[in-house]
């Protein structure tokens, strides 16, 4: 099933070319989307018969008609990948000239739940005169409680899947700091539940920038799989409902410009586009 929320917090769910609105099956409630969210992820299973009639009958709309948002409408915290394609690795060291260490290597880095944006959002450049970069990636949201939880078992706490930008500036500042800007996660268009993904190993992913294609890969190059991360993730460490993974990104990153748009597409997923603008705000730590 696709799980989206659009317009002024509707949920909705996604068939074809429309979406219609499941709100009041699961008594969403538009004014709190987050305790709703977290509600139907606890219920699915209940809930989930109900959803499938009404998507059939209720009011829909053409997709292009709304505006879809954040399907995860706030998070707790972001995992992020590394360096997780080797591909990539490749490349950051070519163009840094320097040896970038593997997810093996240095596990996990946390976003700002802050950055998390939606799929109609624009992304904000803090920095004129910054390199920002696009990274496309496979998130996912954790749908259940989660501690010391092996990547064998991890498929059953994985409420379901989405396309990820993990935007980032480049420079010798810590990860976390660089990617944590608001705006620099994207996500959506909507979730795909992961009863519909059967093997999210073998998931083409592209990425564009206007009409130029800059990145090109498959979830199959990963280098710790969905299920690995998520492992080390709740190592000894509580991974809560509505906690979002970004898996890496594959090779082809590339700088972004205000006037952009960017394009992002998962086989079986789907996709969106967002403008890149430079942020208003002022700036206060311009360094390197
Ligand atoms: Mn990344």
């Amino acid at each position: 099933m696709k799980i989206a929320i659009f317009n002024d917090n509707v949920l909705g769910v996604v068939k074809g070319n429309r979406v219609t609105d499941v709100s009041k099956n699961v008594g969403w409630d538009h004014a709190d989307p987050n305790a709703s969210f977290l509600r139907l992820m606890d219920q699915f299973d209940d809930l989930k018969e109900e959803i499938e009639r009404e998507t059939d009958k209720g009011i829909s709309y053409s997709l292009d008609e709304v505006t879809f948002k954040s399907p995860v409408p706030s998070t707790r915290k972001i995992w992020a990948a590394p360096v997780n394609y080797r591909k990539h690795q490749e490349e950051m060291n070519k163009m840094f000239n320097n040896a970038p260490r593997t997810i093996e290597d240095i596990a996990l880095f946390l976003k700002s739940p802050e950055s998390l944006s939606g799929p109609s959002d624009p992304i904000l450049l803090p920095f004129k005169d910054r390199r920002t970069d696009h990274e496309a990636e496979l998130g996912y949201v954790v749908g259940k409680k989660a501690k010391n939880v092996m990547a064998d078992e991890a498929k059953d706490y994985i409420f379901g899947y989405f396309a990820l930008l993990d935007i980032s500036i480049r420079g010798h500042e810590e990860r976390t700091w660089r990617k944590s800007f608001d705006t620099f996660t994207p996500i959506g268009p909507w979730i795909v539940t992961a009863d519909e993904i059967e093997n999210p190993h073998n998931l083409e992913m592209k990425l564009w920038v206007n009409d130029e294609i800059r990145q090109d890969g498959n979830t199959k190059h990963l280098i710790y799989d969905c299920y690995k991360c998520f492992e080390v993730a709740c190592n000894n460490m509580t991974l809560l409902p509505g906690d979002i993974i970004a898996t890496g990104t594959p090779e082809g990153v590339g700088p972004i410009e205000p006037g952009d748009r960017v394009r992002i597409k998962i086989d079986q997923i789907g996709e969106f586009t967002v403008d890149v603008k430079l942020s208003s705000a002022m700036n206060s730590f311009v360094k390197s």
